[in-house]
Formats: structure tokens, C-alpha cells, sequence
């Protein structure tokens, strides 16, 4: 593969990082993933600004400006044939050469880092035409998990978890209330009703979220933002998530109970359907 390294194109063997980068020690870095469909980028934009907000939550320098960024995805899928798949986008905060809490000096240059990852069937995903199954997990990250940091250990070992009950992924649980899924934001669906947690720092601002939400809205669709329980999910007539990764994919199962008939629903499905046929028309 071709990556991106600060301001070079590489092959992934020669990229080089700093060990004293504060990505690498502090997991003080941002993130975001684009999927790419049909050789194209879904929402760049929605990712661009969501970056800067996540930079400016840091006091945290944007090393690139939003135009070359975007030519550096657009390379990185020509470089590397990419029809369907992810473009990873990292920026630490860099180094000065040595380990300190204290940030290092404003004008230390970030590291910025992007790679592709080749997807094929990204969109037609047999998964989603079966669903998935979850667990429900307690939510002990940190308070701002509205900015997207690199410090994803506490959704990794969900996921595991997750694994390890024969399930597919986890939501998790504050105060007796769904937060999101480890990598996606939950909603559930009740009397054609979409049930979904409202904004705040308690959960990551879905760049697929606003897309989603945008389109039932449009469709004359009903949507609740609000908090809801594992109990009433697990009543409700379907549960999906949404990722800029997986879209939309329904959920079957939660906590070894199925919702429903245990197979996608209608709404769910429609959701998915619109989200990329109008997604793939915008892409740039
Ligand atoms: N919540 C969390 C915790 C996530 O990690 C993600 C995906 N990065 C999402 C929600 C979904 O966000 P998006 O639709 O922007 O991919």
C-alpha cells in the first residue's frame, strides 16, 4: 500500500513515526474513517468538519487545510485502486523528543497519517441482510466522547467481549441508559417510531448519524432523540446502528433476546437502502 506520512506518499514499509509521538504514548490523537464506494468518498465533508471540531476540543494545530486533504484521500484511493473500502485519517499532536505530560510547544509540528484499507462488498454486505447481535456492556469511557480520540481500548475489549458471548458487537450502558455501540451510535424502532439518544459529550457525534436522521426526516419518518434502556430495546420491533464504516445495519439480538420475528424489519433495511443510493449520488 501507499500511505500518507506528513506530507509524503510511501510505501507502508518506509513510513516512519516518532516512539516519543504523544499518538504512541498518550493517545493524544484524533481520528476518522471515510468509506470510499464506487471510487468515491462518502461525506467527506461531514468528516472534515467534524475533524477540525475534535483539532479545536484539543487546542490541537490542523496541520493540512480541507482542500489538500481532500486530494490526499482522492490520491491515496487512485494510488491504491480502491473501489470499495476506508480511508484512515490520524493527527497527533507530534513530538519534541521526549515524554511529558504538558503539551509540547504550540508550534511542535503534528503528525498526520493516512492509509487505505480495500473493502470489496462494503455496501452489499451479507451481514446486513441477516443482522447482527449485541451485548450490552457498562459504558466506563471518559466524559467527552464527543471528541474522536485515538483512545479506543475500552471499545476494543467491547468488542471482545462481545466475541467471547458469540455476538457481534456491544452497546454500552451509563446510568441504566444506552450511550452507543463501540463503534456506532444505536437506535431502536417502536410503532415506526426511531428511537435515538440526543447529542451530547456522553456520545460521538455520527458523521452517518446526521446523514440518517436527515433522511427519515425526509421520508416523513417519526424520530424520538432520547434516552432509552436495554429493556425497551429489547421490546422494540427492530435495532439498528450506524458507522461511516458499516451504514446502517440492523440489529437482530440483544442480550440473547431476539427482537421482533429476529430478522431486520422494514425499517432498518429502507434506512440502509436510501442512506447509500443517496450517499453514493453526493459522493465526491
Ligand atoms: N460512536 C462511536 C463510539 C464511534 O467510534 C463511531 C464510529 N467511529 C460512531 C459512533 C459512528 O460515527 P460515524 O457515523 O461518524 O462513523
Amino acid at each position: 500500500r501507499t500511505v500518507y506520512v506528513n506530507g509524503d506518499y510511501l510505501p507502508e514499509t518506509e513510513a516512519k513515526v516518532s516512539i516519543f509521538d504523544r499518538g504512541f504514548l498518550m493517545a493524544d490523537g484524533v481520528y476518522e474513517v471515510t468509506s470510499v464506494l464506487d471510487g468515491k468518498l462518502i461525506d467527506f465533508d461531514g468528516h472534515a468538519v467534524r475533524l477540525q471540531r475534535s483539532l479545536e476540543a484539543l487546542e490541537m494545530r490542523n496541520p493540512i487545510s480541507k482542500d489538500d486533504l481532500l486530494e490526499v484521500h482522492r490520491e491515496l484511493v487512485r494510488a491504491n485502486e480502491i473501489t470499495e473500502g476506508l480511508i484512515y485519517l490520524q493527527i497527533t499532536r507530534g513530538s519534541d523528543g521526549d515524554r511529558d505530560f504538558a503539551y509540547p510547544a504550540p508550534e511542535t509540528e503534528p503528525t498526520i497519517v493516512l492509509f487505505t484499507q480495500n473493502k470489496p462488498g462494503l455496501a452489499d454486505n451479507p451481514v446486513a441482510k441477516k443482522g447482527i447481535k449485541i451485548i450490552s456492556i457498562e459504558d466506563i469511557r471518559w466524559g467527552r466522547r464527543d471528541i474522536k480520540t485515538v483512545q479506543l481500548l475500552y471499545p476494543s475489549m467491547g468488542k471482545m467481549m462481545a466475541k467471547k458471548a458469540g455476538c457481534d458487537d456491544a452497546w454500552m450502558v451509563e446510568e441504566g441508559f444506552v450511550t452507543e455501540g463501540t463503534s456506532n451510535n444505536a437506535y431502536i424502532v417502536k410503532d415506526n417510531k426511531i428511537i435515538t439518544r440526543a447529542l451530547s459529550n456522553d456520545i460521538l457525534h455520527g458523521i452517518t448519524r446526521a446523514a440518517v436522521l436527515r433522511f427519515a426526516n425526509e421520508a416523513q419518518m417519526v424520530v424520538e432523540e432520547r434516552n432509552f434502556t436495554i429493556d425497551e430495546a429489547q421490546q422494540a420491533d427492530e435495532a439498528f446502528t450506524t458507522s461511516a464504516s458499516a451504514f446502517v445495519m440492523p440489529v437482530v439480538e440483544i442480550d440473547g433476546v431476539a427482537l421482533g420475528d429476529g430478522t431486520p424489519g422494514r425499517v432498518a433495511p429502507r434506512l440502509r437502502e436510501i442512506y447509500l443510493d443517496e450517499m453514493r449520488k453526493a459522493a465526491v
